[in-house]
């Protein structure tokens, strides 16, 4: 019997909440696997133009060395950076999954090359998808198409349905013809972090959440509603839910990922005209994020990275800011100081007494050099130059989010569980609105977990509505 003939009310097989990475993997692979035998339909509060979340905007760099092969270190990393909070099992599940995945984006025409990166120095290589995360929404987008999954823009979840045993029925939505009921068999839930939502970063992140600035405009439109729905639902939580990750910005620019990632070139001082972090402390890919965070906790949420013309020795140092404005320049550093509105003597004083520190050495700025400063707190480790080689430059950098790290448990087939490890029945979930970082972000892994989760979601959940039909 036709999906039409067997539920003339629409009833979705799978209805996926969400349209970028996770939930267009969820719905292509859903639709695969029901094979004709059942309905997909998508929702996605953006409209069609903007839709596809945070991944429309990113590059969409993945933390492997090639296209099956994942960067050295990759399970002992994710352990190690949210110091074995994130379970195990995922870890494994995203590497055994990684090769047939990785096949499967690329059936559908994805294309994968190592592009330098806007890492000046990095730890680990980066894999980017050809045309970023836009690059492979657009290949999911056409196979969506063909296998028949409808699509429902403009259409905001609010709320999931459940039957009396607790069982997923449909999710209240609200559209352009208004409030309802979108019945469905299963749900995936793929609507991102909360990292739109100010109520809830202020209520999780604690500090000043009101100074951070979106990394761009689809931030706004992950506000939290897929994992508060599933948390009424008796979902249970996981992930570091008072963190988030972060990239420093240039605050002047407008443009989404303004990053200025060149601080270990030079200093980070606050608005009182201080050093508080070692600059120079390890290669940019891993230390951007603790120093966007570090620059968020000082005063006004803003720092002023500080470089002089020893900065073209860093070979296309360029590629570490996208900002579009342009540095402040001065001669000396009290001209810069009142250019940038910070305190000269005291700006003077922290240049002064770095300067002093530095102590002389070869320079490398291909990677940690060990050239460090001596007799300061706190040091600079590596690349640690004197400011001393007028134009002074300065850019403004402030903490932008990305997305928020916490989030809904899930298990192995990416069904939504309970505190008691029991699942959900017919409630899925993938990506963003799923919590398994903690401290640190493994940097290129959120689009590659979207994906391997995002297509076990979607497999998982056409399985459960087809055993629902007896199809199975
Ligand atoms: C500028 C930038 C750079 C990044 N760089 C990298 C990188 O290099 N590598 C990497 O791995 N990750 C990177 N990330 C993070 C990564 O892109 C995201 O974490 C990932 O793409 C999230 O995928 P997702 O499918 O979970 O959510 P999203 O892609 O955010 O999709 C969520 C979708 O759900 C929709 N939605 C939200 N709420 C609702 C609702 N209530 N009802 C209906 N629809 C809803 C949204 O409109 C959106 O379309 C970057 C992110 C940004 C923004």
């Amino acid at each position: 019997m036709t999906a039409a003939a067997r539920d003339p009310d629409g009833t979705a097989d799978v209805l996926v909440i969400g349209s970028g990475i996770a939930g267009l993997s969820a719905a292509v692979s859903a639709a695969e696997a029901l094979d004709g035998r059942g309905r997909v339909t998508v929702v996605d509060r953006a409209g069609e133009a903007e839709a596809g979340g945070n991944t429309r905007w990113t590059s969409a760099y993945f933390r492997l060395d090639d296209v099956y092969e994942p960067a050295a270190n990759f399970a002992d990393d994710l352990m190690a950076f949210s110091a074995g909070k994130t379970p195990r099992w995922y870890v494994d599940t995203l590497l055994d999954r990684l090769p047939e995945t990785m096949e499967w984006i690329q059936s559908h025409g994805a294309r994968f090359r190592p592009l330098q990166t806007y890492f000046v120095t990095s730890a680990r290589p980066r894999l980017q998808p050809r045309g970023g995360g836009e690059g492979l929404l657009q290949v999911l987008r056409a196979a969506a198409r063909d296998l028949g999954v409808t699509f429902r823009y403009l259409t905001t979840a609010q709320e999931l349905v459940t039957d009396p045993a607790g069982r997923v029925t449909g999710v209240r939505v609200s559209g352009p013809e208004g409030a309802a009921v979108l019945p469905a068999r299963t749900v995936v839930i793929a609507s991102g972090g909360f990292e739109g939502d100010p109520d809830s970063l202020t209520e999780h992140l604690g500090g000043n959440a009101a100074t951070l600035l979106p990394i761009a405009p689809s931030v706004h439109g992950n506000r939290g509603e897929g994992i508060r729905m599933a948390l009424s639902a008796g979902a249970a939580r996981a992930g570091q839910w008072d963190s988030f990750h972060a990239e420093p910005v240039d605050p002047r620019s407008k443009d989404a990922e303004a990053i200025v990632m060149v601080y270990p070139y030079g200093i980070l001082v606050d608005r009182t005209g201080q050093r508080f972090i070692d600059e120079g402390r390890g290669t940019v890919d891993e230390t951007y994020e603790s120093t966007a965070r570090a620059i968020w906790t000082r005063p006004g949420g803003t720092a002023w990275f500080i470089t002089d013309q020893h900065i073209n020795q860093v070979e296309g140092y360029q590629r570490g800011v996208l900002s579009p404005v342009g540095p402040v320049a001065a001669d000396s550093i009290v001209d810069l100081a009142a250019a940038l509105g910070l305190p000269a003597d005291a700006l003077a004083d922290t240049v002064t007494a770095y300067n002093a520190a530095t102590t002389g050495g070869a320079f490398d700025w291909r990677r940690p050099d060990g050239l460090g400063t001596q007799g300061i707190d706190p040091p600079k480790s590596n690349w640690a130059l004197p400011l001393d080689m007028p134009p002074f430059l300065a850019y403004p950098v402030a903490c932008a989010i990305v997305f928020t790290f916490g989030g809904l448990a899930t298990d192995a087939n990416a069904q939504v569980v309970r505190d008691d490890q029991s699942p959900i029945p017919g409630l899925y979930a993938a990506g963003e609105c799923t919590g398994v970082y903690y401290h640190k972000y493994p940097g290129g892994t959120s689009v590659l977990r979207g994906m391997v989760f995002g297509r076990i979601a979607g497999r998982s959940a056409a399985g459960a509505a087809l055993a629902v039909v007896g199809h199975a």
